[in-house]
C-alpha cells in the first residue's frame, strides 16, 4: 500500500487543515486499557492520515497518544500532524479551559494542539445538573488558550448559526472551523453557505449516517450501502458506497471524520483523493438530504443553549 496524500484546506488564521481526518469516538464502547484507538491511529497515519479527531469526552485521548509518540518516534514530524481535540461540558468556567486543555495536552503526550474545539455549546458538571455559564464565556477562555500557545487555532462544534454569530457581533476572535453532523441524510446547505461566506471550515462528524445496518435506527431515511443508485455510481469509479459518499461531502467543501477500528477500512476511508463526481451524480446524491439527524442529544433539549431545531424527530 502506498500512502495516500490528502490536500489542505486553509483556515482563515493561517493553518493548513487536511481535507479528512480519522474519527476516535467509541460511543458506550470504550473500555479502560484498550487498545483499539491507538491500533486505529497508528494504521490511519500509515495510510497517510495526517488528521485526528479525539475529544477529552472519548477516554481515549492517552491511546492516540501513545499511537501518535510512536509514529513520531518512527520519524513522522509532529508539524505535519493536525490534531484536534475537545473541551468537555462539564469545563465551560472561562478558568476551566486552560487547565482543560493542558490535561488533554498531557494525556496526548503534545505540547500543542492544531486545533481545540468548544464540543457543545450546553454546560453541564459532572453531577448531571446544568452549568448555565454562557458559551460567549467559555469562548473567551478559549481564546486565552491560542494566546499561551496551547493550540493553534480554536473552533466550536455543534454550535448553530445564530450562537456563532453572536461570538462576531460582540467582536470576539472568530472560529476557524464548526464541526457538525453532516451526511447525505443532513447536508446543512444554509449552514454550509454561512461558514463559507465567513471563512469558517466546516467538519463534518457522523459522515456516514446510517449508511451502515448495523448503526441505522429503524426509523432511519434511505439510503443504506445497497442502495442501487449509489452501487452504481461507486462501480463506475471502482469505488464502494462508503467512499462514494465521503467523496460527496469532500466535494462539498467539508472535512469529514470517518471512524474505523478496522484496518481496511481505514484505508480505504481515505483513498477518495483520486476521482471526481458528475454534477449528475451529485444531483442524486443530494436528494437525500432530509434534514434528519443521528445525534439530537435530546437530552439536552430544555438547556437554554440546547443548538438544534427543538421540532424534529
Ligand atoms: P461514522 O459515520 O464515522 O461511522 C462509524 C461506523 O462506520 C463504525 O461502525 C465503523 O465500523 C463503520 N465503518 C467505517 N468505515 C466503513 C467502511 N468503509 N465500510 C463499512 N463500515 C465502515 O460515525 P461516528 O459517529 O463515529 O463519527 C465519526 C467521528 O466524528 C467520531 O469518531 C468522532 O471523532 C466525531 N464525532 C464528533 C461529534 C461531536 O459532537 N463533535 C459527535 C459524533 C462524532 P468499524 O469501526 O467497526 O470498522
Amino acid at each position: 500500500l502506498t500512502a495516500a496524500t490528502v490536500p489542505t484546506l486553509k483556515l482563515y488564521d493561517g493553518g493548513n487543515i487536511p481535507a479528512l481526518a480519522l474519527g476516535t469516538w467509541l460511543g458506550n464502547n470504550t473500555k479502560p486499557g484498550a487498545n483499539e484507538v491507538e491500533n486505529s491511529v497508528s494504521w490511519a497515519i500509515d495510510a497517510g492520515y495526517r488528521h485526528i479527531d479525539t475529544a477529552f469526552a472519548y477516554r481515549i485521548e492517552d491511546q492516540v497518544g501513545r499511537a501518535l509518540a510512536k509514529k513520531i518516534a518512527e520519524g513522522v514530524k509532529r508539524e505535519e500532524l493536525f490534531i484536534t481535540t475537545k473541551l468537555w461540558n462539564s469545563e465551560h468556567a472561562k478558568d476551566a479551559v486552560v487547565p482543560a486543555l493542558r490535561g488533554s495536552l498531557s494525556s496526548l503526550g503534545l505540547d500543542y494542539v492544531d486545533l481545540y474545539l468548544v464540543h457543545w455549546p450546553v454546560g453541564q458538571f459532572n453531577n448531571g445538573t446544568y452549568d448555565y455559564t454562557d458559551y460567549v464565556e467559555t469562548w473567551r477562555g478559549m481564546m486565552e488558550a491560542k494566546a499561551l500557545g496551547l493550540t493553534r487555532s480554536i473552533g466550536v462544534s455543534n454550535f448553530n448559526q445564530q450562537q456563532i454569530d453572536r461570538l462576531l457581533e460582540l467582536g470576539l476572535e472568530k472560529p476557524s472551523v464548526l464541526q457538525v453532523e453532516i451526511n447525505l441524510n443532513l447536508q446543512q446547505p444554509s449552514l454550509l453557505a454561512y461558514c463559507s461566506s465567513k471563512d469558517i471550515r466546516v467538519m463534518g462528524y457522523t459522515p456516514f449516517g446510517s449508511l451502515f445496518y448495523s448503526k441505522a435506527k429503524p426509523d432511519a431515511p434511505a439510503p443504506r450501502v445497497d442502495d442501487p443508485a449509489l452501487v452504481e455510481i461507486a462501480k463506475k469509479y471502482n469505488k464502494t458506497v462508503p467512499q462514494v459518499s465521503l467523496r460527496y461531502l469532500i466535494e462539498l467543501g467539508v472535512i469529514p471524520i470517518p471512524k474505523s477500528l478496522t484496518k481496511s477500512r481505514i484505508e480505504q476511508n481515505i483513498d477518495v483523493f483520486d476521482f471526481t463526481l458528475t454534477q449528475e451524480e451529485k444531483d442524486v446524491l443530494k436528494s437525500f438530504d432530509r434534514n434528519y439527524r443521528t445525534i439530537p442529544q435530546l437530552k439536552w433539549l430544555d438547556h437554554p443553549y440546547y443548538p438544534f431545531e427543538k421540532t424534529t424527530q
